[in-house]
């Protein structure tokens, strides 16, 4: 008998009667205002007096904000599991998360037999439940590549794509009464969620032990399984006295044990009664988890989040895991966690690492940077998870992961300010800020985070236009090594806030940063793809056409090499900034005889529209060997050599992006990005077993080059820190680091050596 430690959850059971939708709905909304956390209904298919649970879990999915939605229990022989995960995912995107799939192995079987399934026996109905379980995963698995594939005796999956992902870790609950089922339960369920009136104490004691015995059987902890339970007879007005059939405190006394002995942590009224519904959010809930909170504080139930036998057998050994701060347990995720997949890696880097702490707000970063601290082991910082330079993973150390703090706030539409959290991508950023008519140029992919490139540069869609994103930023909040949070702006630490804006990654942990941004509507968004066959002459022409289009220009150039017979390809896209779109056609039009192009298009798009995100999942899988640099001017001799490497096939893309313009509007120790004459950021990348040859190609390339971009760059060579901040800066930024991370802390990102005594 045992408390698992779960925090309490509460809410309604109803009744999806066909003959009052509107009060149905009506309850269900009150369940949520009421303040309760989970609105649940009954699903019996062959019942013409109800409405379809399916259709009416997702009508009051779209009615509320918060409530978790439920069926109590799905009947799974009428609920085909291969679509019913789809609809499960689909749901539980739809709402944000808030989708659990309560389910059942099945009951009046001569319901469904009627209605075409085939009846089961209790033994065969576990079975079939056991297969659907796998299926549902198996479905929702995004980590693993290639079609699902079961081979079940009654759910078969030849091969099925696998996908839509769910929102969140989908809760799969069983109804469940009989050994096996329990059995079950323990072993594969997240839930036991059956009705308080079909078991009395003694029979919920056993079926308890059964769960906890099978799950530990199964390796797993019984802290892994939340126990829910309906309540049917129950009344808040009622003078009986019978068990919940009284006042508030009565009921607060009759629960208790049911929390800390029995171990349920969740009640679901079945009483279709607005006022219990309001009584149990307000009063009753309320009271519980005080008198819970209470029980709890000087006991030995363990009430951070539940990690199971095989989790922490996965715990790495030079991590001490106990130390964490309790203010973090519950945003941490650790090798052997189902999250532990999405969360290892990044867009380009592959990693293990053994702790990964999310934090949501400032006070949070600051224990994190401290624990990190206080192990000896790496200490990567993410917030989009793009970095090229920056590792935001590693192996068996910590990793400060910002994507849940990840807001973007309008501060003052007349002054322009804005607010971003790092964790938000730019693509999400465009989207908030065009309601206000406000934009601000990040780069060409929606998906980046707004701490990697915000820290390091910037350069987007707007460049020429507007320059680069740090040149907007105005103030920015930041942990650092020493565990301060400091607001740096001209005023208060200017030398970090000037390096912050170039070198950021190096200086601590950006937990805010407030912009100006700018007035931007619409764009004009051109894409040309043209035969690259004459590399050396089309780079020629475009690098020319760029430097004399009006500001309002900023184009990127992507080479292919040719394949399969095919020439190389280039792929030209042209933004112009603004929607006067006659202009932007003679600006435009130039670049029609850059060489033989083969497609085109343009049109006039609101600035989100370019920067869309993919939100693809994180697995290395991007091209990890970049090599970075500026060039002034697309002269001759290096147009001949980009040539020569876009055709010796061991560069799989060259990227040319217009810097220049307004960029170079800014003085070069304005910032701790000095680069302020060059017109062009070059590119190139390639997969790891062609690195000699590219890195041969680069050494050619390379005198032709003045300076680079470090968010392009994946070469770790320290020879590399002069060539992204050539002197003074690099001095300046040596002298600040000594003075906010003297021990080199945040080191993964072209790490600063700190200036020494003697420098
Ligand atoms: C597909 C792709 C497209 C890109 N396009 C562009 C582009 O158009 N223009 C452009 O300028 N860049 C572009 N980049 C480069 C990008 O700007 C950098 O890689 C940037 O670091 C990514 O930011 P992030 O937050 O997503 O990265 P992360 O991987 O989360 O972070 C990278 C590094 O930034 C630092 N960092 C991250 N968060 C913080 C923080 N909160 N505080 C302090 N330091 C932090 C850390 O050192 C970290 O290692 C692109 C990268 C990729 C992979």
């Amino acid at each position: 008998m045992s408390d698992y430690g779960h925090e309490l959850r509460f809410g309604s059971f109803l009744t999806p009667s066909v003959h009052d939708p509107d009060q149905v709905v009506a309850l269900a909304e009150l369940t949520e205002t009421a303040g309760l956390d989970l609105v649940t209904f009954q699903d019996h298919p062959y019942n013409a007096e109800f409405l379809d649970t399916w259709t009416l879990l997702s009508w009051v999915a779209a009615r509320t904000e918060r409530l978790r939605i439920s069926g109590n229990v799905l009947s799974l022989p009428l609920r085909p599991p291969a679509v019913l995960a789809r609809a499960a995912a689909s749901l539980d995107r739809l709402s944000h998360g808030r989708f659990e799939l309560g389910l059942g192995a099945g009951a009046f079987w001569d319901g469904i037999e009627g209605m075409g399934a085939r009846r089961l026996t209790a033994g065969q109905g576990v079975a079939a439940l056991r297969e659907a379980i796998d299926l549902l995963r198996g479905v929702w698995d995004d980590t693993v590549d290639g079609p699902l594939r079961l081979d079940g005796e009654y759910y078969p999956v030849p091969g099925m794509q696998r996908g839509p992902k769910p929102a969140h870790d989908i809760d799969i609950w069983l109804g469940a009464y009989q050994p096996k089922m329990l059995a079950l339960t323990g072993q594969k369920a997240n839930g036991w969620l059956p009705t308080l009136e079909y078991l009395r104490s003694p029979d919920r004691v056993t079926a308890n032990r059964l769960i906890d015995e099978a799950a530990v059987a199964a390796g797993r902890e019984p802290r892994e399984i939340r126990r829910l339970l309906n309540l049917f007879k129950v009344d808040v007005s009622s003078r009986s006295r019978g068990f919940l059939q009284g006042p508030v405190e009565q009921w607060v006394d009759q629960l208790l044990p049911l929390v800390l002995e029995e171990g349920f942590s969740t009640f679901l009224i079945g009483r279709d009664d607005p006022r219990l519904i309001q009584t149990l959010g307000q009063e009753i809930a309320p009271a519980l988890r005080e008198a819970v909170a209470k029980e709890r504080a000087g006991g030995e139930a363990g009430t951070g989040p539940v990690r199971t036998t095989v989790a922490l057998a996965a715990r790495h050994p030079g991590l001490d895991y106990d130390a964490l701060p309790a203010s973090l347990a519950t945003r941490s995720v650790e090798p052997g966690d189902p999250e532990y997949e999405r969360v290892r890696h990044t867009y380009s880097w592959h990693g293990s690492p053994a702790l990964v702490i999310r934090p949501q707000n400032a006070a949070e970063v600051v224990d994190a940077v401290s624990y990190a601290r206080s192990q000896k082991v790496p200490l990567s910082v993410r917030s989009g998870g793009h970095g090229i330079s920056g590792r935001s993973t590693n192996d068996g150390g910590v990793v400060i992961d910002m994507s849940r703090m990840n807001r973007v706030e309008v501060l003052d539409r007349a002054t322009r300010r804005v607010r971003l959290e790092p964790g938000a991508r730019w693509g999400d950023v465009a989207q908030a800020l065009a309601p206000y008519g406000l934009a601000m140029s990040s780069g060409d992919y929606g998906d980046v985070g707004v701490g990697g490139l915000a820290t390091t540069a910037g350069v987007g869609y707007l460049a020429r236009k507007h320059g680069l994103t740090i040149d907007h930023v105005v103030a920015a909040e930041i942990v650092t090594a020493d565990g301060r949070l400091l607001r740096v702006d001209d005023e208060q630490h200017p030398d970090l806030f000037w390096a912050v804006r170039g070198a950021g990654g190096n200086f601590g942990v950006v937990t805010a940063l407030e912009l100006e941004a700018y007035e931007v509507d619409n764009v004009v968004y051109a894409q040309l793809v043209a035969d690259a066959t004459d590399t050396a002459q089309l780079l020629r022409r475009w690098g020319q056409l760029v430097e004399d289009a009006p500001r309002e220009l900023t184009s990127f150039l992507s080479l292919f090499p040719g394949r399969r017979g095919n020439p190389p390809a280039a792929q030209v896209t042209l933004v112009y900034a603004g929607d006067d779109v006659e202009a932007a056609q003679s600006a435009l039009s130039p670049f029609l005889e850059i060489g033989p192009i083969l497609d085109q298009q343009a049109q006039l798009v609101p600035y989100p529209a370019i920067v869309v995100p993919p939100g693809n999942q994180h697995r290395g899988q991007g091209l990890k060997d970049t090599r970075s640099g500026l060039l002034h001017h697309v002269t001759p001799q290096a147009a001949d050599l980009m040539e020569h490497m876009i055709h010796s096939g061991d560069v799989m893309i060259m990227q040319l992006r217009s810097v220049g313009g307004a960029v170079n509007d800014v003085a070069r120790d304005a910032t701790a990005y000095p680069h302020r004459e060059q017109n062009f950021s070059v590119l190139a990348a390639t997969v790891p077993d062609r690195r000699p040859q590219l890195d041969k190609l680069w050494a050619e390339l390379y005198a032709h080059l003045d300076g680079l971009y470090l968010s392009f760059e994946s070469d770790t060579d320290p020879a590399r820190l002069l060539d992204a901040w050539p002197e003074p800066t690099l001095g300046r930024l040596r002298a600040i680091k000594a003075t906010y991370d003297p021990d080199n802390v945040f080191n993964r990102n072209f790490p600063i050596p700190p200036a020494g005594p003697v420098d």
